[in-house]
């Protein structure tokens, strides 16, 4: 915390997870669109509070409303065997979609739905503050990486628009995991973009510690950098996220 009130670094992980439970109470609540009608149960999301690393797809589809739980059908099974590719397991992240709830017949969200929706996901990465947010398919894609191409930019990263809520984090784009179930070329694809990420965590990583040593002229005054604790001195517990 710095002399000016600035809570972000004293985050602790108790105080993340209570105020994802508070975005998440409201999503099963949320009337904001037209999608409340059709759903079953909304999906806020679900991952670890101290996690790097946020995942985002489409939406719900429909395993994930009758569960309440982002990623659990065939295309989830399928992301926890990309993320079991590079050593890593859901638990260690967080996974959530541009729409928290199901498009009727898994059809595209319009939108007005998506930005009707579009201030839970910039309240989770408001309390996350991830270092890399990697977008599931053309939706999230267009949010965090807007303008471009699916089949141009997969596999590469670029800064993700402060506007969306996240602070300092690298977009890394792949191909929705449905799309990968669909043809094995684009599954292929999706382990070779997929092997990428370990590499552009670290990236991530190094910028932000570069970006809070040499804060920008008129930041807000912080600590002194050699009294801040790197990832490595924090002990997150147990269940920490220990990705590499
Ligand atoms: N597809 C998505 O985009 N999100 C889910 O949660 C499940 C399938
Ligand atoms: Fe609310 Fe989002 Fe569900 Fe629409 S999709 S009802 S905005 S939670």
């Amino acid at each position: 915390m710095t002399a000016g009130g600035a809570t972000v670094e004293a985050t602790t992980t108790e105080q993340r997870r209570a105020a994802l439970e508070a975005i998440a109470v409201e999503v099963r609540a949320c009337t904001r669109c037209k999608l409340a009608g059709g759903r079953t149960k909304a999906v806020p999301g679900e991952g670890h509070p101290d996690t790097e690393v946020l995942f985002v797809g489409e939406g719900p589809g429909q395993t994930e409303d009758a569960q309440g739980r982002p990623f659990v059908g065939r295309a989830g099974e399928l992301l926890v065997r990309l993320l079991a590719s590079i050593g890593w397991r859901r638990q260690e992240v967080f996974i959530t979609n541009i729409v928290k709830c199901r498009p009727p017949g898994n059809r595209d969200p319009e939108p007005d739905e998506i930005a009707a929706c579009a201030p839970y996901l910039q309240r989770q990465l408001e309390v996350l503050d991830p270092a890399v947010v990697v977008t599931l398919g053309r939706f999230s894609m267009a949010h965090f990486r807007p303008g471009e191409r699916i089949t141009q930019i997969h596999g590469t990263h670029a800064p993700a628009p402060a506007a969306t809520g996240a602070r300092d984090a690298l977009a890394y784009a792949l191909f929705h995991p449905a799309a990968a179930l669909r043809s094995t070329d684009v599954e292929r694809q999706s382990y070779d973009d997929i092997a990428g990420l370990p590499r552009v965590l670290t990236e991530a990583r190094t910028r932000r510690a570069t970006a809070s040593a040499n804060p920008p002229a008129g930041a807000p005054e912080t600590l002194p950098t050699a009294t801040l604790p790197t990832a490595a001195d924090i002990d997150l517990g147990d269940d920490a996220p220990t990705l590499f």
